[in-house]
């Protein structure tokens, strides 16, 4: 897992994916070591297709509040 803010958390109110550039994202055949900056402007969040502009930091992201 890479560090909290390489991590980004989708804002889906359901959905908890979070996009962890160590691991990439092999249904958007995005390959490890993608950080999320790099990813494509289409790219869509691959469980609940939201876009890039709905994703947190998850270093800022307080589940708690
Ligand atoms: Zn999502």
């Amino acid at each position: 897992m890479a560090r909290p803010e390489d991590c980004y958390r989708c804002g889906g109110p359901t959905c908890g994916y979070v996009y962890d550039p160590d691991r990439g994202d092999k249904r958007g055949k995005i390959p490890q070591g993608t950080p999320f900056s790099d990813l494509p402007d289409d790219w869509k969040c691959p469980v609940c297709g939201a876009g890039k502009k709905s994703f947190c930091c998850s270093a800022e992201s307080n589940p708690s509040g």
